[in-house]
């Protein structure tokens, strides 16, 4: 399998990647920090119980009270007075609680600080001076003496693995309380350690589920730009395969499949209509050559030779007259064959064309009728014109032997209306859908010897629709036919 780092797929992963990434380093950072925050504030806060023990256990001095000051200060609302309270504070006192109520408290207390002691907490207190006034045994040397603030309350400071509580006076006496934090570091170490495996492992599992999403989301692309790979490379029956319609590519695959398959109509419409174009050539060709030859056999006599000529006449000017036809079409199709767009009056150019039908009616025993109004549109005159002849010859053409055709023109509001109807043989309902397609003959035992190729309905069409208009039939087989055109009036 090729990789490419510039798929769309890659990209999405290593998007989805680096903000998985950002997330979870994000998170991981600020909950260890909360971890770390949560251990020394739990620290601090029994760092400051066991200052209160330590004060409780010195004897009476002005140090001693001073310090006792400002501790309640900082405990506010906790009174110091009485051993109990002190105890109470104190994170060791439940074994103390047990001792009667007669031993002296100074035994109660020493035993404290010892317990003190065992678990590591040291405490130091400095004079005004900075002299050390007293220590715990297990104080490590040379303690720097915190910098007094000024500021009521403990502080806290961490010097390596040691973590230390301590709080000034007004009159400069110091007391610190301190105690080793190595085991606390170490669990935070672990902590941390776990939670980057858990990150990892969220990491590997969130790519994992990305990359088949992703994988998903592209084999839909995948299988649209294989299907496009091969309608493009000639297989037109192809269709993308949808197995899912809800989504945007389903949808997407849907138009496709749809444009798909008017293009691959428009292209069996145009082969169809280039074998229909070659098959009506090819006839008035056939009739020229069959006369010629049959001319060219022996010797003829001059009319013989004249009535060849005249048939290889008709046959040329059918095949003209087809030209004709078949090059208007492909100038219309091209939008080359716009026309002129100037007012015209419409009842003059269908009054005109009617005149001209009017002997063809006659001889076909029809009656024309007309029904002209003032109707002024846009258009090009003789594109127009052709549009009534059409319509009108096919009324006459299509009806019956003293049948009747009426010519209408007529305005209304914004649009023009031109109604031709019939009472000839009508438009079956299976063959009305297709009378406007292109070399669609309904009856097709009719020869096209009399020039009706099946192109004129196209072309009125194909000459309306250029000009904005519409065109629509309605019909009732055996009875007659009616056909209506919608243009913008001028
Ligand atoms: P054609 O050159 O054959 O007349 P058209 O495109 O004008 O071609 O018409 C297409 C077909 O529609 C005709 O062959 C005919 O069957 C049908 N048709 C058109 N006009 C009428 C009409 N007024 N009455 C009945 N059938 C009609």
């Amino acid at each position: 399998m090729k990789i490419s780092f510039k798929s769309i797929r890659w990209r999405i992963q290593l998007w989805h990647g680096l903000l998985l990434l950002l997330v979870l380093a994000a998170f991981g950072i600020r909950s260890y920090y909360l971890a770390r925050e949560n251990r020394f504030s739990v620290i601090d806060q029994d760092l400051r119980h066991q200052s209160i023990l330590v004060l409780v256990a010195m004897p009476d001095s002005p140090a001693r009270r001073d310090i006792e000051t400002a501790l309640r200060a900082a405990f506010i609302g906790v009174p110091l007075h009485g051993l109990q309270q002190a105890l109470r504070l104190s994170q060791n006192s439940s074994e103390l609680h047990k001792f009667p109520a007669s031993v002296p408290l100074r035994h109660l207390l020493e035993t404290e600080v010892q317990t003190l002691s065992k678990t590591g907490v040291y405490y130091t207190m400095w004079n005004t001076n900075g002299a050390i006034l007293f220590h715990s045994d297990n104080a490590p040397g040379l303690i720097p003496k915190p910098q007094a603030t000024g500021k009521p309350g403990f502080h806290s400071r961490t010097r390596g693995e040691l973590r230390e509580e301590f709080i000034s006076t007004a009159r400069g006496f110091e007391l610190l309380v301190g105690r080793p934090i190595r085991d606390d570091l170490a669990s935070l170490h672990r902590v941390a350690i776990h939670m980057v495996m858990a990150g990892c492992i969220i990491m590997a599992l969130g790519l994992a589920g990305g990359w088949w999403l992703s994988r998903r989301a592209v084999s839909s692309i995948k299988d649209i730009s294989n299907t496009a790979e091969k309608i493009a490379s000639g297989n037109f029956t192809e269709r993308i395969n949808i197995s899912c319609t809800d989504n945007e590519l389903g949808g997407l695959a849907k138009v496709l499949n749809t444009s798909f398959d008017r293009l691959q109509a428009a292209l069996d419409r145009q082969s169809q209509f280039t074998a229909d174009a070659s098959h009506e050539l090819r006839t008035p060709l056939s009739v020229m050559l069959a006369k010629t030859n049959a001319a060219l056999a022996r010797e003829r006599t001059p009319a013989e030779y004249r009535s060849a000529l005249e048939s290889c006449r008709n046959a040329t000017r059918r095949m003209s007259q087809l030209a004709e036809s078949l090059l208007t079409l492909a100038r219309l199709d091209s939008g080359e064959e716009v026309g002129k767009r100037e007012p015209c009056q419409l009842e003059l150019v269908a009054r005109e064309a009617v005149e001209l039908l009017r002997p063809l009616a006659e001889a076909n025993g029809i009656k024309v009728n007309t029904e002209f109004e003032d109707a002024a549109c846009l258009g090009d005159t003789e594109q127009l014109g052709q549009v009534v002849t059409n319509l009108v010859s096919n009324a006459i053409q299509y009806n019956r032997l003293g049948g009747e055709v009426w010519v209408k023109v007529k305005s209304e509001r914004q649009t023009t209306f031109l109604i031709v109807s019939d009472t000839g043989q009508g438009i079956s309902a299976e063959n009305l859908p297709h009378i406007f397609e292109r070399f669609y003959r309904a009856d097709k035992s009719r020869s096209s010897a009399d020039g009706h190729v099946g192109l004129g309905l196209a072309i009125a069409k194909a000459i309306i629709e250029a000009h904005g208009g519409t065109i629509h039939v309605s019909s009732e087989f055996g009875c007659g036919s009616t056909f209506t055109i919608h243009l913008v009036s001028a």
